[in-house]
């Protein structure tokens, strides 16, 4: 194969009549985007592919270890694995990844609550917390690094095109047109692709936003996962590993994701700092004792959406395009993830057995294995939301019931955190 990757980067535009072939076509550099891109190229079977990666930003992501960023993702011990297999992880543990070794989980309307300990699972931490742009600037810096890929910035798609039997193709803004074996939709929870191919999707408001912040408290953060529900919706303190981690002091950073009804929303993002801070603290029953700091906060409103198929002939959705949940379990990207490695064994089994990428065995396979499992999540968070958003006094009696069973049994337990983790 030969490389133009510079002065493919550079070219402005190329005759539609004259497009730029490709063996496969990434659409979105997020997280789950540039690591489909980097597992296909890494891997000796898809040495062969050459690959385009098409993103809408100007430039590939940075990160900037100076601010925590707002958005920050708990990853499970399956998400760690693919990004050590992109030799990715090392780099991301080396500037700033908190590992956490205990969950607490309980509810503000009654005793029930629920303590995990990696140690009842034998393993070091239950995950890791780390921040979006870290993830993604450091998959971003191996896709540069990585021969087979073209990572084109500043590029937006406005048209798809896949006549008959043809191999499917993009035309962007510029007028560039660029045509694969096979295109990977990653662009997001808004995919514009999964728009122009006519997905169809289930959607609908949770009735929540999500407010997202760092804030330094107190007290130490015990390298736990912290999460209140209340009616109105949760509420998780999420540990961050501080800069200059003092081992007298520890670390006091922790990134909070409050999710409640829009209006409520509203209300607490209107507040100065100081009233957040404290408004935080009491929603939070002073777990780690005062909020003493609070950073520029973010408000998202969530919605649950579901593409009804994930692949149509030629091309497929992965990650926020083909479903988006609500944070309350710290899923996403996890589930995002997951559908990589079933994506990228699928191309890769195809490599092996010369099966061209065209054939749509490859992509009803990748459904098949991914589209229940995510529909299982999501009908549990679902369910979630709702079991903890009841104001019945019955439900509300035997949740806490449940959750101190569920904290009293081992067993049970243990099956329901190692899922978790993805193990
Ligand atoms: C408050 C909150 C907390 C969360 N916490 C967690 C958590 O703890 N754990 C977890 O697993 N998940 C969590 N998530 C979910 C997680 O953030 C998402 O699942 C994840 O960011 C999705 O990644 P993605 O790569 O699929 O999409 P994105 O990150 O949205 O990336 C899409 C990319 O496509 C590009 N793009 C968009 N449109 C175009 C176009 N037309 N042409 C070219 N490029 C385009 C964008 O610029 C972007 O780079 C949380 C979400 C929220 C809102």
């Amino acid at each position: 194969m030969v490389k133009h990757k510079d002065a493919l980067m550079n070219k402005q535009s190329t005759s539609s009549s004259n497009p730029e072939i490709y063996d496969i076509i990434v659409v979105g550099a997020g997280m789950v985007g540039s690591a489909i891109a980097c597992a296909l190229a890494i891997d000796k079977r898809g040495e062969h592919l050459r690959i385009a990666v098409v993103e809408a930003s100007d430039k590939p992501a940075t990160y900037n270890s100076e601010a925590y960023d707002p958005r920050v993702v708990a990853l499970t011990q399956a998400s760690r694995k693919l990004l050590h297999s992109l030799h990715a992880w090392d780099t991301i543990v080396l500037q700033r990844a908190c590992p956490y070794t205990d969950m607490h989980v309980w509810d503000a309307e009654g005793t029930g609550s629920i303590h995990f300990d990696c140690l009842e699972v034998q393993q070091n931490q239950l995950g890791y917390i780390v921040e979006n742009s870290l993830i993604a600037s450091t998959l971003a810096q191996r896709m540069q690094n990585l021969q087979q890929i073209d990572l084109l910035c500043s590029a937006r798609v406005s048209s798809f095109r896949k006549d008959g039997d043809s191999n499917p193709s993009l035309i962007l803004e510029d007028g560039r047109e660029l045509q694969a074996s096979m295109i990977i939709a990653a662009d997001g929870a808004n995919s514009k692709l999964r728009e122009l191919v006519n997905f169809r999707t289930r959607e609908w408001d949770y009735g929540h936003n999500a407010i997202v912040t760092t804030v330094k408290t107190e007290q130490v953060h015990q390298h736990t996962a912290w999460q209140r529900f209340m009616e109105t919706g949760p509420l998780a303190f999420l540990p961050l590993e501080d800069e200059l981690m003092d081992y007298e002091t520890g670390c006091h950073h922790s990134s909070i994701v409050w999710s409640c009804k829009p209006e409520l929303a509203d209300e607490l993002m209107a507040l100065d700092d100081e009233a957040f801070a404290k408004r935080l603290g009491e929603a939070f029953e002073h777990k780690l004792g005062n909020i003493e700091e609070v950073a520029k906060r973010f408000s998202f409103p969530l919605r649950q959406r579901h593409a009804v198929d994930y692949v149509k002939p030629g091309i497929a959705l992965v990650g926020d395009a083909a479903h988006t949940i609500h944070p309350l379990a710290g899923q996403g990207v996890n589930l995002g993830f997951l559908d990589v490695t079933a994506l990228r064994d699928e191309i890769l089994r195809a490599c092996e057995r010369r099966i061209p990428l065209n054939d749509e065995s490859i992509l009803r396979r990748y459904q098949r294995n991914r589209k229940i499992n995510n529909l299982g999540v999501m009908a549990a968070m679902e369910g979630f939301k709702r079991l903890f958003g009841t104001r019945n006094i019955g439900v509300r009696w035997a949740r806490n019931e449940g959750m101190r069973k569920v904290d009293s049994v081992n067993t049970l337990k243990n099956i329901i955190v190692k899922q978790a983790m993805g193990l």
